[in-house]
C-alpha cells in the first residue's frame, strides 16, 4: 500500500513527535518581523531567534511541515518549474530541529532510521554528501551508520555550508540523495551531471556550530543546533514509485482538474505542471495576505498569476480560469491548512479578478510576440520588444523569458533594463494596470499593519491579514 502525501507528512510528525519533539504549526509565508526574506522559504525561518538565543521556548526540539515560497529573493525556483521533476514555487518542508539539544550524530541517525526503518526506502540507493571538511560527519556517516565511503561525496562549495547571514549561526550542512535510477538522465552530487532528474536531493541536514565573526573568524557555538529540512512532495514521489514529484497523488489531482477545466486530454502537457504548481502559491501567498501589486511580494505573485495564465491560453483556455482550481486545490490541502478553506472565496475573487485584468492585454501581447518571432534576426529577443510587452501589455520579463525557453531564443535583459531606466528618468507615471485589489475585494478580517520593510532594497507596506 503506498502513503498518500497526507500520510507522509502527518507520519513525519509522529516520528518526531515519538522522540520528543514538540509539533509546531506551519508559519505564514510572510515572514513575521524578517525583513530580510521576501517569503518563508525553509521550516528554520520561524525559529530563527530561538537558534540566535533571543527567543527562548519551552521545548529544544521540534518538528514541522512548513509552506515555503521559493518564487523570489535569495532561493527562486520560479524559473525551474516545468523544467525540472523536483522544484514548485511552492512545496512543504518537513523539518526537525533542536535548539542546542541533540547534535550531529542523533540527527544523522534520526534521519537515517526514518528513511530506511520507519519508511523502509533501501539503503543502496541513498547516497550523501558532507561538507569537503567535515571529517566528523563522514566518520559517522562511514562507522556509525554503515555508509560505504564510496556513497559518501565530499562538497566544498556553498552548498555544503549554511549561513544565516554574513555573521551569525551557521555551519556545514550533509545532504541526502536519492537515486532513481540509471533509465534516467543526470549525476551523482558534485558531478557535471548533478542538475538531472537521476540524483534527487531530498533532505538536508544543517549544523549550526559555529558563530560567524564580522572578521570572518568563527568562534564555536556553545550549544550547537540542528536545521533539517525535507521536501514533502520529493518524498513523496519516491513513496509513491514515481520519478518526479509531478506524478504524486496531490499534482495528479490538481493536474487533472487543471486539464477539465482548461478543456485538454493531454495530461503530458508541461503547461499543466506549471498551472499546478503556481495555483498552489498563488492561493497560500493570497491566503497569507500578500495581494498582487507592482513592487515587492505582490508582484511576485502577479508575477506567478501571470505565467500561469499565459500557459492555459497556450493550451487554449478561453475563459477566465485559474481561479476555479482553488476549489480542487482545497480539496486536496483543506484538511492540512483549513484556512484555505476559509479564505477560498477571497482567493478566487483575488485571482479572478487579476485574469481578467491581464486576459484583456494578453492576447494581443502574445499577438505582438509571435510577430517578432517570424521576423527574428538571431536568437534574441531584443529590449525594447520585452519592454513593451511588459509596459504596455503588463507580461513580466520571466513570463517573455518562458516563452522565450521554448524557443531556444534567450532575451537581452540588459536591453530591457535600459528601456525601463529610460522610462523612469522620462517621469514616474502611473501604472498601467494598478487597480486598487483593497477596493475590489472585500477581506473579511482585520487587517494589521506592521511596518514598512525593505525587501531587497525596495521599501514597501506590508498588511497582514490578522486571524
Ligand atoms: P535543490 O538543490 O534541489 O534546488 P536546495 O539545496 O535548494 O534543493 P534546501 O535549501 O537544502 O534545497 O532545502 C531543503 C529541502 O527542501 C531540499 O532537500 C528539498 O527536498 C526541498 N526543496 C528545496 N527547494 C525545493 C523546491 N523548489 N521545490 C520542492 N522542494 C524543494
Ligand atoms: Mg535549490
Ligand atoms: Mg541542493
Ligand atoms: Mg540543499
Amino acid at each position: 500500500m503506498t502513503l498518500s502525501t497526507a500520510e507522509i507528512r502527518q507520519t513525519f510528525i509522529d516520528y518526531f513527535k515519538k522522540h520528543g519533539h514538540q509539533p509546531v504549526a506551519s508559519s505564514s509565508l510572510v515572514p513575521a518581523d524578517d525583513p530580510t526574506i521576501l517569503f518563508t522559504n525553509a521550516g528554520m525561518n520561524q525559529f530563527k531567534d530561538v537558534f540566535l538565543g533571543a527567543e527562548k521556548r519551552s521545548y529544544t526540539r521540534a518538528v514541522s511541515s512548513q509552506r515555503c515560497v521559493r518564487a523570489g529573493g535569495k532561493h527562486n525556483d520560479l524559473e525551474n518549474v516545468g523544467y525540472t521533476a523536483r522544484h514548485h514555487t511552492f512545496f512543504e518542508m518537513l523539518g526537525n530541529f533542536s535548539f542546542g539539544d541533540y547534535f550531529k550524530k542523533q540527527a544523522i541517525t534520526f534521519a537515517w532510521t526514518f528513511l530506511t526503518e520507519e519508511l523502509k526506502l533501501p539503503k543502496e540507493k541513498l547516497l550523501v554528501t558532507v561538507f569537503a571538511e567535515d571529517d566528523e560527519a563522514f566518520a559517522i556517516w562511514e562507522n556509525d551508520i554503515g555508509v560505504p565511503a564510496e556513497k559518501i561525496i565530499r562538497i566544498n562549495t556553498s552548498d555544503n555550508f549554511w549561513s544565516m547571514g554574513d555573521t551569525g549561526p551557521c555551519g556545514p550542512c550533509s545532504e541526502i540523495f536519492y537515486d532513481h535510477g540509471e533509465h534516467i538522465w543526470g549525476g551523482p552530487p558534485g558531478s557535471p551531471e548533478e542538475d538531472g532528474d537521476r540524483f534527487i536531493e531530498i533532505w538536508n541536514l544543517v549544523f549550526m556550530q559555529y558563530n560567524k565573526q564580522a572578521d570572518g573568524s568563527m568562534e564555536p557555538l556553545p550549544k550547537p543546533s540542528i536545521d533539517t529540512g525535507m521536501g514533502l512532495e520529493r518524498i513523496s514521489a519516491i513513496l509513491q514509485n514515481v520519478h518526479s514529484n509531478y506524478e504524486i497523488d496531490l499534482f495528479q489531482n490538481l493536474i487533472k482538474a487543471s486539464a477539465d477545466i482548461v478543456g485538454t486530454d493531454d495530461l503530458e502537457n508541461k503547461s499543466l505542471r506549471v498551472i499546478a504548481d503556481h495555483i498552489r502559491s498563488c492561493s497560500f501567498l493570497v491566503c497569507d495576505g500578500v495581494m498582487p501589486s507592482n513592487e515587492g511580494r505582490g508582484y511576485v505573485l502577479r508575477r506567478v498569476i501571470r505565467r500561469a495564465v499565459r500557459h492555459g491560453y497556450k493550451m487554449g483556455a478561453n475563459d477566465i480560469f485559474f481561479y476555479k482550481l482553488v476549489a480542487a486545490l482545497a480539496k486536496e490541502m483543506g484538511q492540512a491548512y483549513p484556512e484555505l478553506v476559509d479564505q477560498q472565496p477571497v482567493i478566487e475573487k483575488v485571482l479572478r479578478v487579476e485574469e481578467e485584468q491581464f486576459s484583456k492585454t494578453l492576447a494581443r501581447g502574445m499577438a505582438m510576440l509571435h510577430d517578432t518571432l517570424a521576423e527574428l534576426d538571431g536568437d534574441t529577443i531584443p529590449g525594447d520588444v520585452i519592454f513593451k510587452l511588459y509596459d504596455t501589455y503588463g507580461f513580466p520579463v520571466d513570463l517573455t523569458n518562458d516563452v522565450a525557453r521554448e524557443h531556444d531564443l534567450k532575451i537581452d535583459e540588459a536591453g530591457f533594463e535600459a528601456a525601463m531606466q529610460a522610462q523612469r528618468e522620462r517621469a514616474q507615471q502611473a501604472s498601467q494596470f494598478g487597480a486598487n485589489y483593497n477596493d475590489m475585494v472585500k477581506i473579511e478580517h482585520q487587517t494589521q499593519f506592521t511596518g514598512y520593510v525593505d525587501v531587497e532594497g525596495e521599501a514597501e507596506v506590508i498588511e497582514l491579514i490578522a486571524d
